[in-house]
């Protein structure tokens, strides 16, 4: 496995991949690589030649008041899993390689990124279309591997991709979530005991509200209020949005039908956690995906 953290090494390794006829495939992390980005891994793995990963905690994401400083780091361990999967190559840039002064060139993708994590982290998005524009430059024509854990953000640079005619194919991967339901995620790390054992009530809300469409439920408000209900019985979770939106758009929705987001943000503890479920209504069909949950079986969990 290739290791490189310079700018030039990424783009002559994927120029040289493409040349050879092979199809890039890279999956953009901020590293402390768990289950949910091997996941985008191997379904690089399985569609393109030569699998990038790249592993960068890019500073213009973080507010600043939010937990840059804090974030957890393993590069030893991040490098190990990337092996583990049979990564082409891994590219871990210092700040200073990806920033070398303060950049004045942003990219900023209007309207869906004002509310929803856009509302609570007001510069989290430019950020994270710069730093992921400056990746899609640097790698180059390619398919890129996002969580539909970060629903938004999925939408987000998919419509960017578009919008600028970028030479870069978009693929959404499934929720990736530990035994008990809870998303994986690094900043799960953050968790006390307490917390943990009280973060899947955020899971266990979005079942109650997958059950009540599943039963027939259409009406947001509806099916909010029960998100609501349930997340309220847990005292160590402080909710901060629980919206329905339509899955592409991200536009409120008042009555559930076609490809529709279930999204969750709440703070458990000191820590911020998002969740979400993706519900397709077709008349009375409802197909919910609510992600792969990681038991002992390993198997897919029923929605
Ligand atoms: P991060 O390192 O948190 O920036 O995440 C890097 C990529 O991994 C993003 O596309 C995330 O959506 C994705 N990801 C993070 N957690 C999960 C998960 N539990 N399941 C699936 N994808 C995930």
């Amino acid at each position: 496995m290739l290791h490189v953290d310079r700018i030039a090494d990424l783009r002559a390794a994927c120029e040289r991949a493409r040349a050879t006829g092979r199809r890039v495939g890279i999956v953009p992390t901020m590293g402390f690589l768990h289950e949910g980005h091997r996941s985008l891994m191997r379904a690089a793995r399985r569609d393109a030649d030569f699998v990038v990963v790249t592993i960068f905690v890019n500073p213009l994401q973080f507010g600043a008041n939010e937990d840059l400083d804090q974030y957890p780091r393993d590069l030893a361990g991040d490098l190990a899993q990337c092996e583990a999967e049979g990564v082409d190559c891994v590219f871990s840039p210092s700040v200073a390689e990806m920033y070398p002064r303060p950049p004045v060139t942003t990219v900023h993708v209007a309207e869906l990124t004002r509310d929803l994590c856009g509302a609570a982290r007001p510069t989290h998005f430019d950020g994270v279309t710069t730093v992921v524009t400056k990746l899609f430059a640097i790698a180059g024509p390619c398919v890129a591997y996002f969580g539909r854990k970060d629903a938004q953000q999925l939408a987000v640079v998919t419509r960017m991709a578009d919008d600028l005619n970028l030479p870069v194919e978009i693929v959404g991967c499934p929720i990736v979530r530990e035994a008990d339901g809870l998303a994986m995620s690094s900043r799960n790390a953050y968790l006390g005991a307490d917390d943990r054992a009280a973060a899947p009530t955020l899971f266990a809300s979005l079942r109650a509200a997958v059950g009540a469409v599943v039963d027939g439920e259409r009406d947001a408000a509806r099916v909010l209020a029960l998100v609501r209900a349930e997340i309220a019985s847990e005292p160590r979770i402080g909710l901060e949005y629980a919206e329905l939106r339509d899955a592409h758009d991200l536009r409120p929705i008042a009555t559930l039908d076609g490809s529709v987001l279930l999204a969750v943000a709440a703070r458990v503890g000191g820590t911020r956690l998002i969740d979400n479920v993706h519900l397709r209504l077709d008349g009375a069909n409802v197909d919910a995906d609510l992600g792969i949950r990681r038991g002992a079986s390993d198997a897919p969990a029923p929605a």
